[in-house]
């Protein structure tokens, strides 16, 4: 038998079925800048599922200086770090995070994802063990494979529990361990245990990374993050951010003490075999972490926006799970048909959201992501809760007329296909996401 490579690529029918069916939800093009409102398809929108948390992606000084960058740099450093691609601009923004931070050193990668792949495969190998929440991130997942492919083991526990977590250490306790954790969970917008992860980590002899992508410029009296929130930031051995979220550019921090920043500098494939960070984007970086500490009033009303949200999805009855952050989960379950057709009544009536699918989140409690920003209005909040609250009510998830609890709205004739394909839809848009989330890496 002798299979075309490509023959699944033609087969694959999922994507274009959701589109016909007007619920598919990715890969939106945004006609405006990424701010609270966007245009799409010439429809305005409120957006509520952006990690702009400060809102600097549109700020005077992050612009300006990206603009100057490229006057002086031009676009782009057309080679990695390590040869021909350093700019002193990226050594200067290194150090200031650094400093910021309070940590000795820190490096720049291009993403995000490539410090989860290139800092986890640096430092676990061969008889050594990497150790995740069962709700971290993909590219802690990425990095912890390609750790396994040079011989480390990995292990993940679940989710904030902290007996699972010493099951495993005591398992693992006669070889090196590095801990990594989301310091706040992309999804469901709670907070890592970790002042038992440091306690537990210290009475194993582990080491502990924490990822704050959604934490830094939110958490912390500073916006320092998830160690400075808990007063742990001389124990927390490692702080990765990306800097596409508060720090409104595009690449990616590690921080920690100088000889380990170094070590990883030398062995991370990820931060070797990419191009660097255009000098733009670092210019923005560091235009934002200025900004991050000269406008402290933009994470104050972060925080309020936050709390109102919170408090006013739960007297309007809506499940919010355990978030404690400005990412805040609206639990919709009774599967992907429910949870897909909750998105697209929002987006109809002006909110744009996320759906989060198993097997991110387990099968039956399928969410609607939905995060903030410390640019959102107070009529734009009240925009969202008076949508959420029609649609809610519209499909029985909260107190009020409409469909009882549990029914599936039928979608509109024209867009509706016979049950039996919707089905069969509905099929291959779990077995999708099982794919592009690895069955080895369910979160659940
Ligand atoms: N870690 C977490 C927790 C994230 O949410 C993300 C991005 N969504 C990343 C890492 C990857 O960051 P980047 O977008 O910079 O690649």
């Amino acid at each position: 038998m002798n299979i075309d490579i490509f023959s699944k690529c033609y087969k694959f029918e999922d994507a274009k079925q959701a589109k016909a069916l007007g619920i598919y939800p990715y890969f939106r093009p945004i006609e405006t800048a990424q701010t609270s409102e966007v245009i799409i398809n010439g429809e305005r929108k409120i957006v509520c599922c952006s990690n702009n948390y400060l809102g600097l992606t549109v700020h005077p000084k992050v612009k300006q200086a990206a603009i100057r960058a490229i006057k002086k740099y031009g676009t782009s450093c057309t080679g990695s770090r390590f040869l021909s691609g350093s700019l002193v601009l990226h050594e200067e923004v290194e150090e200031k995070f650094a400093k910021f931070i309070k940590k000795e050193r820190a490096i720049l990668f291009t993403t995000g994802h490539h410090v989860n792949l290139g800092v986890i495969q640096a430092l676990v190998g061969k008889g050594e063990v990497v150790i995740t929440d069962k709700l971290d991130h993909a590219s802690i997942i990425d990095g912890c494979m390609v750790a396994e492919y040079y011989g480390a083991e990995m292990a993940r526990f679940r989710h904030n529990n902290m007996q699972d977590l010493e099951r495993i250490l005591q398992k693992y306790e006669d070889k090196p361990k590095l801990i990594v954790i989301d310091g706040v969970f992309s999804m469901e917008g709670d907070i890592c245990n970790l002042p038992e992860i440091i306690s537990l980590a210290k009475r194993y002899n582990a080491r502990v990374m924490v990822d704050d992508a959604h934490a830094l410029g939110v958490l912390g009296e500073n916006g320092r993050g998830t160690a400075e929130h808990f007063g742990l930031e001389k124990e927390t051995d490692l702080i990765m951010v990306t800097a596409s979220k508060s720090l409104a550019s595009i690449g990616g921090f590690i921080a920690g003490d100088e000889d380990v920043i170094d070590y990883i500098k030398h062995f991370a494939r990820s931060l070797i075999f990419t191009a660097a960070l255009p000098p733009a984007q670092v210019a923005a970086i560091s235009a934002a972490l200025d900004v991050i500490q000269e406008e402290p009033e933009r994470r104050k009303r972060l925080w309020e926006i936050t709390n109102r949200m919170l408090k006013s999805f739960k007297e309007l009855g809506f499940n919010t799970r355990n978030a404690q952050t400005p990412i805040i989960p609206i639990l919709v379950g009774g599967g992907l048909q429910r949870v897909f057709s909750f998105w697209r009544e929002l987006y109809d009536e002006g909110v744009f959201t996320s759906p989060v699918l198993p097997p991110a989140v387990p099968e039956g409690e399928e969410l609607i992501r939905t995060s903030y920003m410390a640019i959102h209005t107070d009529e734009q909040l009240e925009f969202i809760l008076e949508k959420f609250a029609k649609v809610g009510r519209k499909f029985g998830l909260i107190p009020g007329s409409g469909l009882p609890k549990g029914k599936i709205i039928e979608l509109s004739k024209r867009r509706k296909l016979a049950r039996r394909s919707t089905r069969r839809f509905f099929l291959g848009i779990k077995s999708w996401m099982r794919k592009l989330f690895l069955s080895k890496n369910d979160y659940v």
